[in-house]
């Protein structure tokens, strides 16, 4: 479990640093962590949580959040991640469909309101029961009741979990569609976070930079656990991502990991002060989440001094990992696949519509298997029997390619393929063409409805000098003689900036269903 692999780090690195609040400045040691994890867990029991309770947080990175990622591990309690985002319809939802007894938030973040949207949907939310927001006295008066129940008590919790147990309900980051809730057992994020860990080679002397959200398994399972189960230190650089305080932070606290979605380091790459940062103690580091452009691999790797940077592909619903590449792949490897499937998991590529696997080098939807694969999403049986089959496989909706070593490349969702004319096109293969312009900063390609064929080709832009404009001969002209012909975007669109997920994800549907719009 969760808890007995804390205990297990603590007495192997008990006096090194194992979390950093960059903004308050507050440090803990793995001792100090592990006291700090009970009094929470102590607190929890005292407020009436017990094993299979769901006990929701709605909040941004923060030094509470991993402890209350570890108590509620610790006492068998299931945590559910609440989208920062989110507004008082969505969390209302998310309240009543897990059936939350006990919310831990904050006050506000930006420019929410989270106490006002919690007391507007109190009454309707008859499950909860309490609701504790950090930074005020209602998570003092957690603590101090915590202070008179007896620590044996933990003892007590630990001998009736098992690593199958649930201990996350994780909503998915709803780029395609409204969130779904996968549940997830301590065997299935425990042993993840491990081998994510483990492919990067985490030692007790690691410091990794998270400036990826914890409600999304991004940082909570590839962050906080591939760091703790590894004796590594978490450090936070700040409440929500930001270009400089991320910097900054990895400087200062000569971080030598750091995470982030592709968008994340096309900011930092990007800012106008990155140069004046001391990158130098940065080795290694995570990109995922969303196609990574091998243009920005290789700029990570030359400009932000992480030689070993990895990339990794997965989705909540599997831990979320499946594959990774390694320090041992060459850079072109490295920089242009998700790597290979990683220890004890499976992965398949198959025809969508037959399920037979297709030859090496083809195209087809990514099925992956093994203890990765969740418990299914939260009292939502119908919809998890969509996506795992009868034998266990997880078909996952995007497409990939493997080649014959076992690498693999994520050529795009299924949702995403555009239809042109009866051609398949993938949305990747021309984004990764358009990096290459040297007018373009960053660029979406999306299907968009045409009499003629179905489905045309549209790209969405971002420009790296607004006052430098791009036109739709010009990019129409950059394409043809280097694209098929019906891949070449029929429609330009320049915007300041793409719609995102709180994970920093472009949420390609809205940008879709916008262009479809504004065409009419
Ligand atoms: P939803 O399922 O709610 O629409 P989502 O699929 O974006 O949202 P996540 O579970 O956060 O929610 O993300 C998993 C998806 O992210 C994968 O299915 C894949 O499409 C994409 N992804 C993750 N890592 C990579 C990567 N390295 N390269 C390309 N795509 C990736
Ligand atoms: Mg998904």
């Amino acid at each position: 479990t969760i808890g007995a692999d804390l205990a297990r780090t603590i007495a192997r690195f008990g006096d090194r640093e194992a979390l950093v609040e960059v903004a308050s400045g507050r440090r803990w040691t793995y001792t100090e962590l592990g006291r700090a994890v009970d009094e929470v867990a102590l607190g929890l029991l005292a407020k009436g949580v017990r094993k299979g309770d769901r006990v929701g947080i709605w909040a941004p990175n923060c030094a509470e959040w991993v402890l209350v990622q570890y108590a509620t591990a610790k006492i068998g309690a299931i945590l559910v991640n609440v989208n920062p985002a989110y507004g008082v319809h969505e969390l209302a939802y998310v309240l009543q469909q897990a059936g939350i007894t006990l919310l831990v938030s904050a006050v506000q973040h930006k420019a929410s309101d989270y106490r006002g949207m919690i007391e507007q949907v109190r009454a309707e939310s008859p499950a909860l029961r309490e609701v504790v927001y950090l930074g005020d006295r209602t998570w003092d008066g957690l603590l101090a009741a915590g202070a008179t129940v007896p620590h044996t008590r933990l003892d007590e919790c630990a001998t009736t979990l098992t690593a199958d147990d649930p201990v996350n309900i994780q909503y998915t980051s709803g780029t395609t569609g409204f969130p779904k809730g996968a549940t997830l057992s301590h065997h299935n994020i425990l042993n993840n976070g491990y081998w994510v860990g483990e492919t990067v080679a985490y030692t007790e002397q690691d410091r990794v930079c998270l400036p990826v959200p914890f409600y999304h398994c991004f940082g909570m399972v590839m962050g906080n656990l591939g760091a703790t189960s590894h004796g590594a230190c978490i450090v936070i650089p700040g409440p929500a991502f930001d270009a400089v305080t991320t910097l900054r932070a990895v400087q200062d606290e000569r971080c030598t990991s750091l995470y982030g979605v592709p968008t994340m380091f096309i900011a930092e790459l990007n800012h106008p002060d990155f140069a004046s940062y001391d990158l130098s103690s940065l080795r290694t580091g995570i990109m995922a989440g969303s196609p990574c452009p091998e243009e920005v691999m290789k700029r990570v790797v030359a400009e932000m001094n992480m030689a070993e940077v990895s990339i990794c592909y997965g989705m909540t619903e599997t831990s979320p990992v499946s594959t990774q590449t390694r320090r041992d792949d060459d850079l072109e490897h490295r920089t242009a696949t998700v790597g290979r499937v990683l220890p004890h998991i499976e992965v398949k590529v198959v025809d969508p519509s037959s399920g037979v696997t297709v030859p090496r080098g083809e195209p087809g939807e990514l099925c992956t298997r093994g203890y990765s694969v969740m418990l299914g999403y939260w009292e939502d049986p119908a919809r998890t029997a969509e996506v795992i089959d009868a034998a266990r496989w997880m078909h996952t909706g995007d497409l990939a390619v493997m080649n014959d070593d076992g690498y693999v490349r994520i050529v795009g969702r299924i949702k995403d393929m555009i239809i042109r004319g009866g051609e398949n096109v993938y949305p990747r293969e021309i984004e990764e063409f358009l990096y290459s312009h040297p007018k373009i900063a960053d660029v979406q390609v999306v299907g968009v409805p045409d009499e003629k064929y179905g489905e045309e080709v549209a790209a969405c832009v971002i420009l790296r000098d607004p006052q430098d404009p791009l036109t739709q001969d010009e990019l129409a002209h950059y394409c043809r003689s280097r694209l098929a012909h019906y891949k070449v975007p029929r429609h330009l669109h320049l915007l300041d900036a793409f719609p995102m997920t709180v994970s920093g994800k472009v949420r390609k549907i809205e940008l879709r269903e916008r262009l479809a719009k504004e065409l009419g």
